[in-house]
């Protein structure tokens, strides 16, 4: 049974790290990761921030080589869709963004009208008892899931970015609330770290 080794970086020959490294960062011109909700009114989300700071590339272009095979693509905005757009999901896509892009700009988006804002810890944690049996209450930081107040909720996000240690220290973190209705963006939370000389 195969083990489709043959489609891994590391099972090409004359494979090195550092060079598989610097192949994918060459066609992979990512610099912005764009966090929002899995829900599809919320789909529009990456576009609009592309837009809002326009001097972004969405969704772009494959590029292809000689024999049409996908080597990459032009598009400068990665979307990581996650359930409310929470960024406790997303830390990890980070770190591994950073590694292989290179990466300047995080943003956090919050939608209008989410299922996250349907919920408390309480309500979901005495749901999960009765329907499935197990106790979830101390499972999870339920501030980081459900939200009661999307400045509050932005905060929260920009800052477990900003404390995480697999947050490289010179991007820019911003928190943009969404409105499904007229498609609009509004910036909640900006934390740029001054550049250094
Ligand atoms: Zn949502």
């Amino acid at each position: 049974m195969s083990n489709f080794v043959e489609f891994t970086f590391r099972g090409q020959p004359g494979y090195s790290e550092p060079t598989a490294r610097e192949v994918i960062t060459s066609s992979i011109p990512v610099r912005t990761i764009a966090i929002y909700c899995f829900d599809p009114r919320a789909a529009d989300a990456a576009q609009a921030v592309a837009d809002y700071f326009g001097d972004e590339v969405y969704p772009g272009d494959l590029v292809l080589d000689e024999a049409d095979r996908k080597i990459g693509s032009t598009a400068t905005v990665f979307p990581l869709i996650v359930g409310g757009g929470r960024a406790a999901d997303a830390l990890r896509s980070i770190t591994v963004s950073q590694h292989l892009f290179g990466i300047e700009r995080v943003v956090v988006v919050h939608h209008s009208f989410c299922g996250a804002t349907s919920f408390t810890a309480e309500g979901i944690s005495a749901a999960w008892k009765h329907e499935h049996h197990t106790d979830i209450s101390s499972l999870y930081d339920w501030d980081g899931i459900s939200i009661a107040d999307f400045e509050k909720s932005l905060n929260y996000d920009v800052s477990l970015i900003r404390n995480s240690p697999g947050t490289p220290k010179h991007i820019e973190i911003y928190g943009l609330f969404y409105d499904i209705g007229s498609g609009e963006l509004t910036e909640v939370v900006r934390d740029v770290p001054a550049k250094v000389a």
